[in-house]
């Protein structure tokens, strides 16, 4: 059995959008493009040309770093678009849900909002340093529970799911569920991506993107990874044509073998400066905690969120605090050294006010 049929109906009678065809060397008059080549940008293919409705040779290429086959993968718009085609293929308006659990990235809820999907929210285990506890998703689900979304590591607690753990929901939800892996921060972490469970598991989808490590949020692209007949109709719902051609060629510039090393570099400092920074956080008596973390950022517990907020700001530092049930806790995104360590002069100068 495939989860392909917890897909909506309509979504899985959906053809695919026929584009005008594509071919090298032709005289291409069948797809009302201007015939003048565009004078704009420096990129090795036409501006004035449609770019490839799915861009074959990106996808070859992030398929490889995904660690999926590329039938596997739909390359999207960062993982945010991969977020919303997920729910909006699964999840009939008021009678599909999404289950996310809490605190999480709060996108996962919104999309599902946007498609009238009911939300089912499960809290983690906070005294566990935020551990995803399955039980408790397994007990939460119900028929209708088409997707589960799995943020690992988490935004903003920075907790990985064990291994064992997710191998237990994809057992136990089968083909009621698809289970949403959200590998946003993988590359922080010190664990593999679960894609290597793709053969085994057809319940399970894997969002990547590429605006975190390879620090390229500004371009805008990622994936999801799943079974090729998930992803088909994953592509079908996607715009034709999402990948814009300077987006697919900076893409394919940055996942050359020399950028790929640097951004590897740029990982492996952000890690050191996380260890460095939880060192020193731990120092000051206003802060009374800080989760360990396998992203590029620690969750930290303050007696006065506002009041760090506050002279942070003055420093011209911003930091990000959610409120809610995190309404102690502050969220530190991890900068460069130079960044870190103006953060922590930052805070010297709020321990010096409070002991004035
Ligand atoms: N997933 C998680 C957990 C995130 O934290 C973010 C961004 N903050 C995203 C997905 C979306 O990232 P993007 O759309 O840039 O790939």
């Amino acid at each position: 059995m495939s989860i392909v049929k917890l897909a909506r109906p309509e979504i899985q009678a959906l053809t695919p959008y026929a584009a005008a065809e594509q071919v090298d060397d032709t005289i291409r008059l069948n797809a009302n493009e201007s015939p003048r080549p565009c004078a704009v940008g420096n990129f090795r293919r036409p501006l004035n040309r449609y770019p490839e409705v799915r861009p074959q040779k990106l996808r070859q290429a992030l398929a490889q770093r995904f660690g999926c086959e590329p039938e596997q993968l739909l390359v999207t718009r960062g993982s945010s678009e991969a977020i919303d085609l997920v729910i909006r293929t699964f999840c009939q308006p008021q009678t599909g849900s999404v289950l996310t659990t809490t605190p999480s990235f709060s996108m996962y809820r919104h999309y599902a909002e946007v498609q009238g999907a009911n939300i089912i929210e499960v809290p983690t285990l906070a005294e566990q340093d935020f551990a995803i506890d399955v039980d408790a998703i397994l007990e939460a689900c119900d028929d209708s529970t088409r997707l589960i979304f799995v943020c690992s590591p988490n935004n903003p607690t920075g907790t990985t799911l064990p291994r064992g753990e997710l191998e237990r929901l994809l057992e136990l939800r089968g083909d009621k569920s698809a289970i949403v892996v959200d590998e946003a921060y993988v590359e922080f972490g010190d664990k593999p991506s679960v894609s290597e469970l793709l053969g085994r598991f057809d319940n399970l989808l894997v969002l990547r993107t590429l605006s975190k490590a390879l620090g390229f949020a500004g371009a805008r692209c990622g994936g999801v990874a799943g079974p090729a007949p998930v992803i088909r109709l994953l592509s079908a719902v996607q715009a034709p044509y999402a990948l814009a051609t300077p987006v697919v060629e900076c893409v394919e510039d940055a996942l050359q073998a020399n950028q790929l090393e640097m951004a590897r570099k740029a990982v492996s400092e952000i890690i050191d400066e996380r260890e460095r920074l939880a060192t020193a956080l731990r120092c000051y008596d206003f802060v009374s905690k800080v989760w360990p973390s396998d992203a590029n950022f620690l969750l930290i517990r303050v007696d006065d969120a506002a009041r760090v907020m506050q002279r942070c700001g003055e420093e011209k530092i911003l930091l990000r605090h959610f409120g809610g049930d995190l309404d102690d806790c502050i969220r530190i995104s991890i900068g460069t050294p130079e960044e870190n360590s103006q953060l922590l002069r930052a805070l010297d100068m709020l321990k010096e006010d409070r002991n004035a």
